[in-house]
């Protein structure tokens, strides 16, 4: 093992490199021919636990002991007598070997539905204690006791706002608004934070999600985070992330049933699907969230035929009937909004907005945002005006109710309107479906002129 020879690492610090430090354990980061060795040392491990007459866990025809992937080791057991047991093999293995583990990354977490940690939950290894806890990250997805992955979407959810930051601040530096851009970014950087292996653990939780998609959509377009969900889905055309999560569980559902029989996967997916039928909780079981998915949209067939080449079949008919479904939803909110009640109007139904595609400068695009959602709070010039959206606020120029819309009507913007709006006499009516961009520039004009009056500045 010539590279083994030669393995030395420095560390670079502010006065410059450390002598060189002679690597004597472990096997070289990044190095390709790492994991193969790693696996070489490890394998007699599953041997010695088959070997042991210890009682495996049984999934259908499998027996599992230990699932082993990269250096993660994940050992299983029925009860709490077997996974000690197997500890003790496991501790041995690895000691006669002259490795080490290390404790505190070593955890146990026992599944019961009431998630609590009972005082017989008590493990160790070659006589220290292992920690009984309650969540423990697995392969980049939070397992919590009880079995459910709420804990997980948390998570999730934090780790795609982390990941809004650096897509911001690209996309705010480029002043001119093209939501393409905006989305690819969206999909390549945020969603796929989020969505990490969503199609197993995501099912129940789409809705918290969606709030990662609605936050960055609000920012780029200047507009507050109490502005309806639906409005930005249905002026950026942006489906619902539970379709995505609906479609990374059909490729997952895909890919179980084309995985060979007897398979790991295979029968894992057979043995959650039997005891779904014996204990019926949805909460727990990734096989019912996907049936109870399938029964709302008329496709029950699929889940009774549960065949690779029936699914294939449908699974684009199953997506549509679900964005269909969606997309009904949000207009049906929409038309039922007491704050926006023209948006059915000015909407062309789930497709993006022709303004947002058109490379304008973004001051332009979120001002046309602003006054499509015709909200009394808005940004302007990096401000925001608060109109008093709900408190009868009356305008201290006219005495007249005041409001976004009043800005074009008050006594006092009479020169303004003849300058920049002459034929106007209704803001949401110019910037509705057919609205000429050349508009745009007049309307953003006459909103700040206007504002900069107002607020006497
Ligand atoms: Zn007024």
């Amino acid at each position: 093992m010539y590279i083994y020879r030669l393995a030395y690492a420095q560390v670079f610090t502010s006065e410059g490199f450390t002598d060189p430090i002679k690597i004597m354990k472990g096997v070289l980061q990044g190095e390709t021919a790492s994991p193969a060795l790693f696996n070489l040392f490890i394998e007699g491990i599953v041997a010695e636990l088959e070997e042991s007459n210890i009682h495996g866990f049984r999934l259908q025809t499998i027996i599992i002991h230990i699932l082993l992937y990269a250096d993660d080791m994940c050992i299983v057991a029925a009860t709490r007598e077997t996974l000690q047991l197997k500890i003790n093999v496991a501790a041995r293995f690895l000691a006669n070997r002259g490795l080490q583990v290390n404790l505190n990354k070593t955890k146990v977490i026992v599944f019961k539905r009431s998630g609590r940690i009972s005082k017989y939950d008590v493990f160790t290894w070659n006589g220290s204690k292992v920690e009984t806890v309650k969540n423990y990250t697995y392969l980049g997805v939070t397992f919590s006791s009880s079995g459910s992955f709420e804990v997980a979407a948390t998570e999730f959810v934090r780790k795609g706002k982390m990941a809004q930051g650096a897509s911001l601040s690209t996309f705010k530096q480029t002043k001119v608004f093209n939501i393409d851009v905006a989305s690819k970014l969206f999909d390549s950087i945020i969603k796929s934070t989020t969505l990490y292996a969503a199609g197993i653990w995501d099912l129940q939780h789409s809705n918290k999600l969606e709030c990662v998609q609605q936050q960055f959509y609000k920012r780029i377009l200047n507009l507050l985070s109490c502005t309806p969900n639906y409005f930005i889905r249905l002026e950026t055309g942006r489906p619902h992330l539970s379709l995505e999560v609906m479609k990374l569980s059909l490729l997952m559902y895909q890919r179980i049933l084309n995985s060979p029989t007897n398979s790991l996967l295979r029968e894992s997916y057979y043995s959650l699907r039997r005891i779904s039928n014996l204990y019926p909780y949805t909460k727990y079981s990734w096989c019912l969230q996907l049936r109870a998915v399938f029964v709302n949209l008329n496709f029950n067939n699929v889940w009774i035929k549960d065949s690779a080449n029936f699914l294939c079949l449908h699974r684009e008919p199953i997506l549509e009937k679900l964005r269909q479904e969606l997309g009904v939803g949000d207009m049906e909110l929409a038309r039922q909004s007491r704050s926006i009640p023209h948006l059915p109007n000015i909407v062309n139904g789930a497709k993006t907005e022709a303004y947002l595609h058109r490379n304008l400068p973004s001051y332009l695009v979120t001002c046309i945002a602003q006054v499509r959602l015709n909200y009394s709070i808005i940004f302007n010039k990096g401000t925001w005006y608060n109109f008093g959206m709900f408190d009868n606020r009356m305008c201290t120029s006219c005495g007249e109710l005041d409001s976004f819309s009043h800005l074009l009507h008050c006594s006092s913007n009479r020169d303004l309107k003849a300058k920049y709006l002459p034929n106007c006499d209704d803001l949401i009516g110019l910037v509705s479906a057919r609205f000429r961009i050349k508009d745009c520039s007049n309307i953003y004009y006459f909103i700040s002129s206007a504002l900069k009056r107002k607020y006497n500045l």
